[in-house]
């Protein structure tokens, strides 16, 4: 079980569920960091006295360190500080909570120091999968899943022998777009991208959510997770959320994990396996809850879906690829740059017309294709604007 943690993000929503979390079992706070939300980390920062906090921003950087003057905290600054944060503090456990593939470096750079790593950011593995699960093995150290599906997944294995998994059934809640035509996501708002059935998340969460990208990463995730090929992963769209996921087994018998939902939940598992501890959500009442619904996935709709599982069977770096287009887009759909299907053209586009792939690749390598990736993504629509 974690006792010291490094938290990377601790101003988001998974950053602060793990916070209450800690505050709850008294887990000591060894670094915190954010972008640039200074004000919640100044008051993170007081609460939990960690060595260090880290600011990506760096001139919110140097506000903090004069916000902080009066304690002992050390204020580090841009991407090389969040990895401090990851690296020095004397955690034994770093909770990646970053948003994108910002969080992928701060976790190389903290399972090469022994740390072992509670995962939320998702885009670590879907960009850097291969090289990721190469260095945990490499360095003895463990990975624990956050995200609600890969949690459910790892509590259900608990327990069967190995060779005994058949395949994985991740649910989906279906976002806050579910059984609309694409006629009828022509002109849909950020607003209304951003209003998700059942989760309070961060902005690009939900939108992935609303696009249904957040489910092809999730299955890219899920490979590299539990070992396992695109034909071995399911999607079912389930509402209202209370099946976080499933596994079935050879023999056809299929175990479930369930529970309100709440990130709390897998959260706190991450940070105590294989201990379960009292936690503060709510109780699961099956009966008030009267019925659940299952569906298919509308591919047709929802093209993110087939594209990340294309970028999977393609292997290497289609993954980085398919991750950076996505974040681009789902950036500017934020400013108004795109609309919404615009999203899942331009990650279909960048995945589609992709032509420098590698089967053996460095962190450089991944880096690269990132980069070019966004710079080839906000040359072509970057100047757009709507009003
Ligand atoms: P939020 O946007 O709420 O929080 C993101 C955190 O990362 C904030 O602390 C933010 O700082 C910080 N941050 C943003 N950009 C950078 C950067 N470039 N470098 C360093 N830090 C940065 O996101 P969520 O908490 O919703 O999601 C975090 C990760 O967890 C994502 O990968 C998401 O897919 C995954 N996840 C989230 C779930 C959820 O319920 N929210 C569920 C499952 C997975 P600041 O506040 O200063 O902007
Ligand atoms: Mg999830």
């Amino acid at each position: 079980m974690a006792s010291k943690i490094s938290v990377l993000g601790s101003t988001g929503s998974i950053g602060t569920q793990t916070l209450d979390v800690a505050r709850m079992h008294g887990l000591e706070i060894t670094a915190l960091t954010a972008n640039s939300n200074i004000k919640l980390l100044e008051k993170q920062a007081r609460e939990f006295h960690p060595k260090m906090v880290a600011v990506s921003d760096l001139g919110a950087a140097a506000q903090l360190k004069i916000a902080l003057r009066d304690t002992d905290i050390d204020v580090f600054c841009g991407e090389e500080g969040i990895i401090t944060a990851a690296t020095e503090s004397n955690c034994d456990t770093v909770v990646n909570a970053v948003v994108g593939v910002a969080g992928l470096v701060p976790t190389l750079t903290a399972i090469k120091t022994g740390k072992n790593i509670a995962l939320a950011n998702k885009e670590t593995l879907v960009a850097g999968g291969k090289i990721v699960t190469k260095a945990v093995d490499s360095y003895g150290v463990k990975l624990y899943p956050v995200d609600s599906e890969h949690s459910a997944i790892f509590q259900c294995l608990q327990g069967c022998p190995p060779g005994s998994l058949k395949k994985l059934i991740l649910t989906a809640s279906g976002g806050s777009f579910f059984g609309k035509t694409r006629d009828e996501l022509e002109n849909v708002s950020i607003k209304q991208a951003l209003s998700h059935p059942n989760w309070e998340m961060g902005a690009k969460i939900t939108v992935d959510s609303a696009t249904m990208m957040n489910k092809g990463l999730e299955v890219i995730e899920a490979s590299w997770l539990f070992n396992c090929e695109d034909k071995d992963i399911d999607i079912l769209i389930h509402r209202e959320s209370i099946i976080h996921s499933m596994i079935q087994l050879k023999d056809n018998a299929v175990l479930a994990q369930l529970g309100v939902p709440d990130m709390r939940i897998p959260i706190q598992y991450a940070l105590t396996y294989p201990n379960r501890l009292p936690s503060p959500t709510k109780e699961l009442d099956l009966a008030e809850l009267g019925s659940m619904t299952f569906y298919k996935p509308d591919y047709e709709t929802f093209t993110c879906l087939s594209v990340c599982r294309d970028a999977l069977r393609r292997g290497g770096l289609y993954p980085t690829v398919a991750n950076a287009a996505n974040e681009a887009a789902v950036a500017m759909f934020l400013r108004e740059q795109i609309r919404f299907l615009d999203i899942a053209d331009i990650v279909s586009d960048a995945v589609s017309s992709f032509t420098d792939n590698k089967e053996s690749f460095t962190l450089e390598d991944i880096l690269d294709a990132d980069k070019a990736t966004r710079a080839r993504v906000s040359q072509k629509y970057g100047h757009n604007s709507f009003d």
